[in-house]
């Protein structure tokens, strides 16, 4: 590595590795790193797949790169001995902005398991220049920004393919962009990102305004532009059907130069549809079999065994509905395919529920793909069942054999190999090597549960995170935090179903406590990240109400000693990196019934935090796997959420009204304490929300979350009793690796 890294900068720069800067050593090692992947063998298989999805939330790739080619070690050694350190040279890589959420960072993870364990298949997505957005605060509220992330020394490497993508009016040029996937063992794999060299950024006006019109010209600006009115919508149809229809076209492409009969495409190529995102490709390559001299009959027959589908989310907002007038004005040449696809839905079954095209001419694009595609899943236990038995029972009344479920998980090579160095050195000394290769051999871990000098040295590890964290927060956001208080960290989307305002109310529970002279035994550091999405309203109201809860925090003396409120900005995958492993209380408060899986919770519970959440998605294999006495578990379960939305039995206001302390919890967003700080229109909106219609049911829940949350902090004292059952939540970690997720795909799925 030292002779390869000082050739190559004085070859770029004319300088050795003392004397070169932050920047410049950065640009190098991801020449070599460029050079190195591609000096590895592509995986190969009969059988490929072709994962598309609109977001691919990959974090840095410079540290995880450098883990899977093998020479992560050797470089931190050869740059430490010229007085460089590879944690500053990381911070100068821009985070790709390609993803939102847990979706995103999911197949991401699932890449890397993919490349790891050897099999044929590559991402395909686009390239949006400016991601998601960059948030800001200012007058504690969120604002947003353009997040330009790709640089002249870059992960992407153009490539020579290029397609002709017909819209209604005109047609567009693609450009393909790669970047390296390389697995752990070896071999390697590609990031396919289509993009436009019509695409103009000078197109952005203030914050992440533009002209949605100029298609041309803002197709892959963004991810998830505002669609709240028509033009919106069409973008985002218009982007879908660029990302498949480039999609259809490499697909058949590469099929045809490894000389593969059309007629037998499914057993050479499957496609995972990752959500209704990517639907469109269905419709698209049967069009463009029938194109190839295809009759109806058998490109349908040929699509239906080549594509299956993930479900991601059974909020009714999410799952994509688009009315037939929008499609005509983008894609007419789709419509008498979707029509014809919905029409033989309508000969073989006389349910409404299930057909395609509803009363109302809107395409509902899920149902496409479970008429349309061999296999459906779930992305958690509950999850699946709730689909079966509720959201999409009509549909599992007719295809039981489609129907399974795949519990997600996460690249321990980032997750913790990466993020907590440390940790995942001490577990290699106590378990082996192994675990890294078959995670489950983490359980062997149960056998030191008793051994104090262990227990010891893992609250050690983790004391040293919390003081890289605090170290992080001074730098970035120039704020103090105390590492000997208990860190308590919610961190995800901001959403109504995921509860940051009931974690709020706790804060201003606390307070209220504190101003009574009912002090904690320590000090607790209350942490937050979270993008709202630039429309939601609500969203935006809360985070206005955790930041001005962080100011009138900070400037209380009574209070400060014993309560600080942090809301990270701009919280992405490399802040979550730093968060994660400094956790004590790991926060899983969805509602019941509608966090589809998560992953987080899996990331929290593999560095060594407590899981304090609801019977919700993923969290329930958590508590199978760790035990009552091992998480802390509250709220209402998803049966009798499920029951109350069917009933509309939940009246926020009936309990607003007779609970004294929740009514005071909840005036506290009005009170004067508050309004003298916030926007009275914000905290005022928020409020009449809460009172008036909390839909996802935080007041339902917060009294047992209160008082769960309560014995935790007492449990916390007892450090051994609690470390012991850190280090059962990281020996039952093993589960939750993706590795075991996509085996699982593999298997049942993908076959490759
Ligand atoms: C893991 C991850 C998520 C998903 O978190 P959940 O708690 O499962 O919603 C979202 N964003 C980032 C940056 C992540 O790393």
């Amino acid at each position: 590595m030292e002779q390869v890294l000082q050739a190559k900068l004085q070859e770029k720069y004319e300088k050795g590795i003392k004397e070169a800067s932050k920047e410049e050593i950065y640009s190098t090692l991801l020449c070599i790193c460029k050079e190195k992947m591609q000096g590895v063998e592509p995986n190969k298989g009969n059988r490929k797949l072709y994962y598309i999805s609109a977001e691919f939330l990959v974090g840095k790739l410079l540290p995880n790169n450098l883990i899977n080619l093998g020479i992560f070690e050797e470089t931190r050694e050869v740059l430490e001995k010229y007085g460089h350190n590879l944690t500053e040279i990381e911070e100068v890589e821009p985070e790709p902005s390609l993803g939102n959420g847990g979706l995103g960072r999911l197949a991401a993870c699932f890449l890397d398991s993919i490349a790891n364990l050897g099999l044929n298949g590559d991402g395909v997505g686009l390239n949006y220049h400016d991601g998601l957005f960059l948030q800001k605060f200012r007058d504690n509220k969120q604002n947003e920004e353009k997040n330009p992330w790709i640089t002249d020394t870059s992960w992407l490497t153009r490539t020579e393919v290029s397609f002709e993508v017909p819209f209604k009016d005109f047609t567009m040029q693609s450009v393909m962009y790669d970047i390296d996937v390389p697995g752990y063992h070896g071999g390697c794999n590609k990031l396919h990102l289509f993009d436009a060299d019509s695409v103009d950024e000078s197109l952005i006006g203030e914050g992440i305004t533009f002209n949605k019109e100029e298609i041309k010209k803002n197709l892959t600006l963004f991810l998830y532009p505002d669609d709240s009115d028509e033009a919106g919508q069409l973008l985002r149809i218009y982007q879908q059907y660029f990302m498949v229809s480039n999609a259809a076209q490499l697909i058949l492409k590469e099929a045809q130069d490894r000389g593969v009969d059309l007629y037998h495409l499914h057993e050479h190529v499957c496609i995972q549809i990752n959500d209704t995102h990517p639907t469109m490709v269905i419709p698209e390559l049967i069009r463009l079999l029938m194109e190839k001299g295809f009759n109806i009959d058998t490109a349908i027959d040929v699509v239906r065994k080549t594509c299956a589908y993930t479900n991601h989310t059974i909020l009714a907002e999410a799952l994509e509905k688009w009315p037939i007038a929008y499609l005509e004005k983008v894609v007419p040449h789709l419509m008498p395919i979707i029509r014809e696809l919905d029409a033989r839905v309508r000969r073989d079954f006389h349910d409404e529920r299930v057909y395609i095209i509803d009363s109302m001419n809107r395409v509902h694009m899920a149902h496409i793909d479970i008429h349309y595609g061999y296999a459906v899943n779930g992305v958690a236990a509950l999850h699946t069942e709730i689909l079966k038995e509720s959201e999409l029972k009509p549909f599992y009344d007719i295809y039981p054999e489609k129907f399974n479920n795949k519990t997600n998980g996460i690249t321990f090579r980032r997750w913790l190999i990466h993020c907590n160095h440390k940790l995942a050195e001490y577990l290699k000394e106590l378990v082996g090597e192994g675990y890294m290769e078959d995670a489950t051999e983490l359980e062997k871990l149960l056998s030191y549960q008793n051994d104090d000098a262990v227990l010891a040295k893992l609250r050690e590890i983790k004391k040293e995170a919390k003081i890289e964290l605090k170290k992080y927060l001074k730098m970035t956001q120039n704020i103090e935090i105390d590492e000997n208080s208990i860190f308590d960290i919610q961190i995800k989307r901001l959403h109504e179903y995921k509860r940051q305002q009931m974690n709020a109310l706790y804060a201003i529970y606390k307070y209220k406590e504190i101003k009574k002279g009912n002090l904690p035994k320590r000090k607790i550091t209350m942490i937050f990240g979270a993008k709202a999405a630039p429309a939601y309203t609500i969203a935006k109201d809360i985070i206005h109400l955790i930041l001005c809860l962080q100011q009138l925090i900070e400037n209380d003396p009574e209070v400060r000693p014993y309560l600080q409120i942090v809301m990270v900005e701009n919280y992405n995958v490399t802040k979550a990196e730093k968060l994660i492993p400094a956790c004590d209380i790991s926060e899983q408060i969805s509602l019941a019934s509608k966090e589809a899986s998560g992953t987080g919770n899996m990331k929290f519970m593999l560095n060594g935090a407590l899981t304090l959440g609801t019977e919700d998605g993923a969290n329930v294999e958590i508590h199978e796997l760790v035990g009552d006495e091992n998480i802390y578990i509250f709220g209402e379960k998803s049966e009798n959420v499920i029951k109350l939305y069917e009933t509309s039995g939940y009246c926020s206001a009936k309990i607003y009204e007779q609970d004294p302390m929740i009514q005071e919890l909840v005036d506290f967003i009005i009170g004067k304490e508050l309004i003298r700080i916030g926007d009275p229109v914000n905290l005022g909106r928020l409020f009449k929300e809460i009172v008036g219609k909390d839909w996802f049911m935080a007041l339902l829940d917060l009294k047992d979350y209160i008082q769960t949350k309560e014995r935790m902090l007492n449990d916390y004292e007892d450090e051994m009793a609690w470390s012991k059952k850190t280090l059962i939540n990281i020996a039952k970690a093993g589960f939750f690796s993706s590795d075991r997720t996509i085996a699982e795909y593999n298997r049942d799925i993908w076959h490759l």
